[in-house]
C-alpha cells in the first residue's frame, strides 16, 4: 500500500485526492492520498507530519499554500528546480533523506506546450504576479528561452525585485524585467507580446468576477492567454481573451500535469494522464 498526501491550509476545495485516486486505480496500485490540513499556527502538527514521513509511514507528500516555502526548513536536500525557484510542491524520500522537488514548473511548461505547440518567433511573455506560482512559471519560461516581464501592482514591486534577483544567475540579468500592472506603463510595451500568464489568485472562486488585467486596456493581438486559476475553468480573464479572439489555456492542465509528474516521482509508474484529467473534469 502506498501512502501519499497533501499538506496545506485550507484544503476544502482540493482536487488532489480525486486526481491520485484515479491514477492509483488506472495503474492498478493499492494506494491512499490523504489531506493534511494544518493551520499555520500548529507548528507541532507540521513537525509531526514530517516525522511520519522520515519514519517511512508516508511515501510522498504534496505541498501547497501556505507551506511551499516554509517546508524548505524541514528538508535535507532540494532538487535544482526547487532550489532555484525557492519553493517545493513535492517531497520524496531517498536513502533516508527528505528531498524537496518542484513539479509546478515542468507541469506548467508541459501544459503550455500542449496548448501552444508552436511558440511565437519572438518569445516574449508577461507574467502577472510575483508569488510562489509566478516563481515556478518564470523559472519554466526562462529555462525555455522566453524573455519575461513581471507585471505587478505597486505594492508588490519589492517582491518582484526579490524574484528577479534570485533568478539573476539564470538570466544574467538580461531576460527578466519588471513593470507595473497598470494601463499607462503597460500600453506602450504590449507590442510583440506572445504570451500572458496570470499567476495571481484573481478570478478564483468565490471572487470569480475579479480580473488581474487592467480595466479598459485592450489585450494585445495574437497573444496566448494562460490562467493558472482553475476554479472556475473559464475565468473572467479567459472570457475577455476569447471575446477578443485570442487563444486561451486554463490552469486545469497544469494542475493535472504537476500531479502526474509527482505521481511518477513517487511510484515510478507512467502517470495515466487521461484518467487523471477525466477525474477532475467530472468534478
Ligand atoms: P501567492 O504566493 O499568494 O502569490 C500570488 C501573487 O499575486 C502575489 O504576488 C500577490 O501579491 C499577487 N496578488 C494578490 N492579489 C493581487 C491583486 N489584486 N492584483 C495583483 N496582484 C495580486 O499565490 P500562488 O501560490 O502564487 O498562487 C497564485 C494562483 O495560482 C492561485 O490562484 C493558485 O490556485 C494558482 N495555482 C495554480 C496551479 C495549477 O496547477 N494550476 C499551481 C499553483 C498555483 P501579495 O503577495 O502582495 O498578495
Amino acid at each position: 500500500m502506498i501512502h501519499l498526501g497533501l499538506l496545506g491550509y485550507p484544503l476544502s476545495h482540493s482536487l488532489s485526492p480525486q486526481l491520485h485516486s484515479a491514477a492509483f486505480h488506472a495503474v492498478g496500485l493499492d494506494g491512499e492520498y490523504r489531506l493534511f490540513s494544518i493551520h499555520p499556527d500548529q507548528v507541532d502538527e507540521l513537525a509531526e507530519l514530517v516525522g511520519r514521513m522520515r519514519a517511512g509511514k508516508l511515501d510522498g507528500l504534496n505541498v501547497t499554500i501556505p507551506y511551499k516555502q516554509t517546508i524548505l526548513l524541514y528538508l535535507d536536500h532540494l532538487t535544482l528546480p526547487a532550489r532555484t525557484i525557492g519553493a517545493v510542491n513535492t517531497i520524496y524520500c531517498e536513502d533516508g533523506c527528505l528531498i524537496g522537488h518542484n513539479t509546478d514548473a515542468p507541469g506548467f511548461l508541459s501544459d503550455l506546450k500542449r496548448c501552444l505547440p508552436e511558440a511565437p518567433r519572438e518569445k516574449r511573455a508577461f507574467v502577472l504576479g510575483a508569488g510562489g506560482a509566478a516563481r515556478a512559471v518564470v523559472y519554466a519560461l526562462l529555462s525555455d528561452g522566453w524573455n519575461v516581464s513581471l507585471a505587478v501592482r505597486r505594492a508588490d514591486l519589492g517582491q518582484a525585485e526579490t524574484l528577479a534577483t534570485s533568478f539573476a544567475r539564470l538570466t544574467g540579468g538580461e531576460s527578466l524585467r519588471i513593470c507595473l500592472l497598470e494601463s499607462e506603463p503597460l500600453n506602450p510595451v504590449l507590442g510583440q507580446i506572445g504570451l500572458i500568464v496570470n499567476a495571481t489568485p484573481l478570478g478564483m472562486y468565490p471572487d470569480s468576477e475579479a480580473c488581474p488585467w487592467p480595466e479598459g486596456l485592450a489585450l494585445p493581438e495574437a497573444t496566448f492567454v494562460y490562467d493558472l486559476v482553475y476554479n472556475p475553468r473559464q475565468t473572467r480573464l479567459l472570457r475577455q481573451a476569447s471575446q477578443a479572439g485570442l487563444q486561451t489555456g486554463s490552469g486545469i492542465g497544469m494542475l493535472v500535469e504537476q500531479a502526474a509528474l509527482a505521481f511518477e516521482t513517487w511510484t515510478g509508474q507512467a502517470p495515466p494522464r487521461l484518467e487523471m484529467m477525466a477525474a477532475v473534469e467530472a468534478e
